[in-house]
């Protein structure tokens, strides 16, 4: 037999099938070592086959394999092409999605320990009361812990046993389970009448992907569960995405008390021996349903019934390292190639998700109640400008202040949500609410330092910085917003015996470091947590019945088309906080542009109204859906390289332009906003299509020019033009 393998080096030159002489041990899938160029390098099996398209005598031999069974399944090695052609890379880079990266790099191995089995029965002297004593204990219990046994009844007994061949010493693998002092959590519930009616739908519909919109606090992850369930009954296997890690611990013990071992966890944040042994766990069919962040849509579980993508509309669902894949389309590929459902759930829609869904390529589920008729809690605005006015400095308006006494009063909860993303970066007046836009693309402009100018991140235009005020030549101007550990010291302040969280990024490292922090103000061991993008979403708190937003706007600025559905998205999903369970929820907005369309439909919970507006706008201007942003960025620590390797990519992309100037809504090129990150400098060709005919051509074009000096790479709609 023949294999035809694929090495596992991530270079174009070498990202081709090479023949190899298969040994036992292989299959298509495995994972092997080979002999390549001199050395020794690991590659996998994409194929066998009888005889060889060279001359067979000559073929080398295949070394080994590195794991008995293979680490791919058919399913997946059938996708390693489609993803390769589609993101244009090579096979390996695609190969390596499917590993978890320290099982490539031979870190990690399976942990065992040595057993003891029973084998059979013997006679023994009457003296030796010992052996006597554990080949009963053996025969009872069929095999027991080396050292335990050892320890019970004496390594020389034991010895003498195994040297009689009444026992054998076998290794056994352990696996090393995350979470395992999760406790289990109540089991499911009755479905209500709509979620029924929802799973119903799901079941008759016969479209792959289904959008399932349903409010926060509406039960969709009951929909998700239930439909794993059906799934595992079926005895097919599920995945289930979310979308942060510090989402996962809260969805992963649900999903635990509901399916006990069958859920499996993969994320980043695992020691390597638990990613693993639990990666493992789903290869083997052991486990059924792999639980994780986006690349657990690469999950090796055979025969999936269902996938679920929660929060379909966070931003985190798209790779932003080579290939940069979008893991809506993978799982489509995925479902599409196991007959099974796609489930795409949120309160808030992507506007692309969402308009798919009206036009009939996605199956639309809408659940518009919170369960037992709960009302959505009402949102309260609180104008920052007339706070700056009467000359209040601190981060809380006097209305959020109010409603918080009165929260701490009564003995509830509190969350402060803080909007980081975008905040330090753009120029808004604190007296007026003005927020310095391009003149030629209507987005905000974002301060860079180094230069003390403004640009647009659309078209490049600069910006002088501005001293004051145009609109209303107040002095106020803020670029740097207030942190978290500011607010806690304000609110230490103002509420000297409350107790108080804090969760960003300083506070989170460790293994499980969100979880602990979680876990706390859930037992009620605080009273107020105060936190960035991280506590917007899915966490269930039941005593929280009042949530601060303290800057609701700052993501409006932001310079990105998206920045309007953004910060659509983060209130619905921070107000979705308060008030879950018995109480009646409050949410106080606090913003600069109190008459925002964005924040008005966003106190309202009308979803269609704002996502009418929206899709009216980007198809005004020519942004997503209705066309798509390509930006080609070339990379390297030596700027003059760079350089010139742009100007090889913009010359090979200006004659596809002038060919057909009508695909381009946009073509230029410039230096990346950001000039240098990580010590390498960054230009750009950023381009607007109308459509997508020409996008396989400005891949193969622009890639060409990678080479070992500068790195050329292709960006879809990305998330950030930083
Ligand atoms: P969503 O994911 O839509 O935000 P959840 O699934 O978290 O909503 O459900 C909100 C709350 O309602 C949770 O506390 C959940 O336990 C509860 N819940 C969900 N489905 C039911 C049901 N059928 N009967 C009773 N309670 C339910
Ligand atoms: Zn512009």
């Amino acid at each position: 037999m023949t294999a035809e393998v694929i090495v596992d080096i991530a270079h174009s030159e070498v990202d081709k099938i090479f023949e190899y002489r298969a040994i036992d041990g292989v299959f298509a899938g495995s994972r092997v070592k080979v002999p390549f160029g001199g050395r020794v390098v690991d590659g996998f099996v994409m194929r066998l086959k009888e005889g060889s398209d060279f001359d067979s005598d000559k073929l080398k031999s295949i070394l080994s394999a590195v794991d008995e069974i293979p680490a791919l399944n058919a399913e997946c090695l059938a996708l390693v092409d489609s993803i390769a052609v589609r993101y244009h890379c090579p096979k390996a880079l695609v190969l390596r999605l499917f590993l978890p990266g320290e099982m490539r790099k031979g870190k990690v191995r399976e942990r065992y320990k040595n057993v003891a089995v029973f084998v059979k029965e013997i006679e023994i002297s009457p003296r030796a009361k010992a052996q006597r004593a554990a080949l009963d204990h053996l025969r009872e219990n069929g095999r027991a812990d080396y050292t335990d046994f050892c320890e019970k009844f004496g390594r020389s007994a034991v010895a003498a046993l195994v040297e009689k061949g009444a026992a054998a010493l076998e290794k056994e693998r352990v696996a090393r389970t995350p979470y395992a002092a999760l406790e289990g959590l109540a089991a499911s519930h009755e479905l209500t009448a709509a979620q029924k009616e929802a799973v119903r739908k799901i079941g008759a519909s016969d479209k792959t992907v289904q959008l399932l919109h349903g409010v926060t606090g509406s039960g969709k992850t009951e929909i998700y569960l239930t439909l794993i369930a059906n799934a595992l009954r079926e005895g097919r296997s599920a995945i289930f995405l979310v979308p942060e890690i510090a989402l996962t611990p809260q969805m992963f013990k649900q999903l635990r008390a509901r399916f006990g071992e069958s859920a499996a966890i993969l994320h980043s944040g695992l020691s390597a021996g638990e990613k693993f042994d639990e990666w493992w766990r789903l290869r083997t069919g052991e486990a059924k349903i792999a639980i994780g962040a986006r690349s657990a849509v690469f999950a090796p579980v055979d025969n999936i019934g269902v996938i679920v993508m929660d929060e379909e509309h966070d931003q985190s669902y798209a790779s932003e390292s080579n290939p940069r894949y979008q893991t809506e389309e993978i799982a489509r590929l995925r479902a599409e190639q196991n007959g099974c459902k796609l489930i795409l759930g949120s309160a808030t829609p992507s506007i692309e998700a969402y308009r798919k869904a009206q036009e009939g390529e996605y199956g639309l589920l809408e659940l518009t109640e919170r369960i037992n008729k709960k009302p959505m809690p009402e949102i309260l605005i609180a104008d920052m400008r007339r706070e700056v006015r009467r000359g209040n400095n601190t981060a809380f308006s006097a209305l959020f202040r109010e409603e918080l006494s009165e929260c701490l009063q009564r003995g509830e909860q509190a969350i402060v949500f803080l909007n980081r993303r975008g905040y330090a970066q753009s120029v808004i007046c604190r007296e007026c609410g003005y927020v310095a836009k391009c003149e030629a693309c209507d987005v905000s402009l974002t301060y860079h330092s180094e230069e003390d100018c403004l640009k647009c991140h659309y078209c490049g235009a600069h910006y002088h910085m501005l001293s004051a005020c145009p609109e209303c030549g107040g002095t106020h101007l803020s670029y740097a917003g207030t942190g978290t550990q500011k607010v806690v010291g304000e609110l230490k302040k103002l509420y000297p015996s409350a107790r108080i969280l804090r969760m960003d990024n300083d506070t989170t490292s460790g293994k499980e470091g969100h979880y602990k922090i979680l876990k706390a103000f859930a037992d009620r061991e605080a009273d107020i947590l105060v936190g960035t993008q991280m506590i917007a979403k899915g966490h269930d708190f039941p005593a929280v019945t009042l949530v601060g937003i303290l800057d609701a706007d700052m993501s409006l600025h932001f310079s990105d088309y998206r920045s309007g559905e953004r910060t659509f998205q983060l209130i619905t999903q921070v107000s979705g906080r308060s008030g879950r369970a018995e109480e009646k929820g409050k949410v106080v907005l606090q913003t600069y542009d109190p008459e925002n369309y964005i924040l008005r439909f966003a106190v309202d919970y009308d979803y269609q109204g704002f996502y009418r507006h929206e899709i009216s706008l980007r198809q005004a201007t020519f942004f997503p859906p209705f066309a798509r942003i390509v930006r080609v960025m070339v990379t390297s620590p030596d700027d003059k390289k760079a350089l010139e390797t742009l100007k090889e990519v913009w010359f090979s992309l200006k004659e596809l332009y002038d060919g057909a100037p009508g695909e381009f809504l946009f073509f230029n090129k410039m230096k990346a906003p950001v000039r240098r990150i990580q010590s390498k400098f960054r230009y750009q060709v950023l381009m607007r299509l109308r459509e997508d005919k020409l996008l396989d051509e400005i891949y193969s074009r622009a890639l060409r020019y990678s080479s070992r000096d500068v790195l050329v790479y292709v960006e879809e709609n990305p998330n950030n033009l930083s």
